[in-house]
C-alpha cells in the first residue's frame, strides 16, 4: 500500500481491527518515510449470481433494486431497517450458497417472500401480489397456503 502524502512504498500497518460486524477490517497504517497515518479498510469481494429474468435477459444482481422493492412493500410497517439489511443479507447468502452463476428472477422473488413472510404479513401480501400480479383471489389464497405449508414443514 502506497503512502497517499508521498507515495513512498514502506507503509505499516499499525492498528488492525474488525468492524461492521466482523464483515470488515479497519487499519490503521503509517508511512515509513513521512509518518503521516492513514486508514484503509479491506470488504470481500462476494460475487452474486446473476439474474436471468422471465424475458430471458440477463442482468447483474442488484442490490439496491432488491431494497427499494423491499422498502416499498414495507412502506409504513413496523420494521425496521435493521430487520430489512438482515432479511437482504439472508437473501443474498442463500442465492450465493446455491453456487449457481445465474439464477431466475423467480427464484429471488420467492427469497424475498421468504423473508417478508416472517417479517410482516402485509408487506408479504404487498409484494407478493405485485410481484405474481394474481389473476385472482383464489390464485393468490392458494399461493398463501402453499407458503404456509412451506414454513411447517
Ligand atoms: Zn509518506
Amino acid at each position: 500500500m502506497w503512502c497517499p502524502f508521498c507515495n513512498a512504498e514502506d507503509t505499516k500497518v499499525i492498528d488492525s481491527r474488525l468492524v461492521g460486524e466482523g464483515s470488515q477490517v479497519r487499519r490503521r497504517r503509517e508511512c515509513l518515510h513521512c509518518s503521516e497515518r492513514f486508514t484503509t479498510y479491506e470488504t470481500a469481494e462476494l460475487v452474486m449470481p446473476g439474474i436471468i429474468k422471465s424475458d430471458n435477459v440477463r442482468e447483474p444482481f442488484n442490490e439496491e433494486k432488491l431494497r427499494a422493492g423491499m422498502l416499498r412493500s414495507l412502506e409504513k410497517r413496523p420494521v425496521s431497517v435493521e430487520q430489512v439489511e438482515t432479511a437482504i443479507n439472508n437473501i443474498k447468502r442463500r442465492l450465493r450458497a446455491s453456487g449457481e452463476r445465474e439464477v431466475d428472477s423467480q427464484a429471488l422473488g420467492e427469497e424475498v417472500m421468504k423473508e417478508l413472510r416472517a417479517l410482516d404479513e402485509v408487506a408479504f401480501v404487498r409484494f407478493a401480489s405485485v410481484y405474481r400480479s394474481f389473476q385472482d383471489v383464489n390464485a393468490f389464497r392458494e399461493e398463501i397456503t402453499r407458503l404456509e405449508k412451506e414454513n411447517t414443514e
